[in-house]
């Protein structure tokens, strides 16, 4: 169920349907299996891990109003096997060993699991987590965003990426983290708002989430459908974003919901 991508090692958590033809212009009318991904990076001391998946606990935490409703919009399954936490465990990681989890944005898929990671400090952007803060539980839900999915005390273990040193790099905003040095937070709008990357400069990998579905995305009139387009939170900010990646030939992405 894992990989290595240079130093980085990638987990699949599960995995949602879709037509591979929403996904990509180019694709067909063909139901296919997107990986849900989370990726490993190794720190000086312990391990950052940029999203969580899902937790096996999802159907409990989501069966009551409004949360039911993305429940049965998008039904997910996933064994305990699957989570990232049983995953890591595996591998000979403790959950404690995870002293961060960078969380691109705020969808279900990329925040179900962090109730998993009780030592863990959180990475995310300010302007999205207010954004839906804000919201009532109902509008939550149509955002993607489950509530009850952040650990009680997320507010206490959160650190907002600090936008001060904002950098210009091929027409893309990115941000140093603080305290870990050679990794960069790189906004990536359109897809969901306040969503990041990161781009861990040492190895020339950038972690896109979901600025795209799939390598694919970034080719000339092989962007996602416009129906896919319509749930994105801004389809402008999202083309802009996929061609500024396009452009950026010479790093390595790697995007959560490609195929294995
Ligand atoms: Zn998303």
């Amino acid at each position: 169920m894992s990989r290595n991508v240079g130093n980085i090692k990638i987990l699949s958590c599960g995995y949602c349907t879709q037509l591979e033809r929403l996904a990509s212009k180019q694709g067909r009318w063909k139901w296919l299996h997107f990986q849900a991904r989370c990726f490993l990076v190794p720190l000086q001391e312990g391990y950052l891990l940029f999203d969580s998946g899902y937790s096996a606990d999802v159907g409990r935490i989501m069966q009551s109003w409004p949360a039911l409703l993305y429940k049965t919009l998008i039904p997910v399954t996933i064994p305990f096997s699957q989570t990232a936490v049983a995953q890591l465990s595996e591998l000979g990681i403790s959950k404690d060993d995870i002293k961060y989890i960078f969380i691109s944005h705020f969808h279900a898929d990329h925040i179900g699991g962090l109730r998993d990671f009780p030592k863990a400090r959180f990475i995310c952007s300010q302007e999205g987590y207010q954004a839906l803060k804000k919201l009532s539980k109902f509008r939550q839900v149509c955002k993607g965003f489950v509530s009850k999915f952040l650990p009680d005390d997320f507010e206490q273990r959160v650190v907002f990426v600090s936008t001060s040193n904002a950098q210009k790099l091929n027409n893309l905003t990115v941000y140093p983290l603080a305290d870990l040095p050679n990794l960069y937070a790189v906004e990536l709008p359109g897809h969901a708002k306040g969503q990041l990357g990161l781009w861990l400069k040492n190895e020339n990998i950038l972690l896109a989430a979901d600025a795209a579905w799939r390598q694919t995305n970034l080719k000339f009139g092989a962007e996602p459908s416009s129906i896919a387009l319509l749930f994105s939170e801004d389809k402008i900010c999202y083309l802009q974003t996929l061609s500024a990646l396009a452009n950026w030939p010479e790093v390595q992405i790697l995007f959560t919901h490609e195929e294995e």
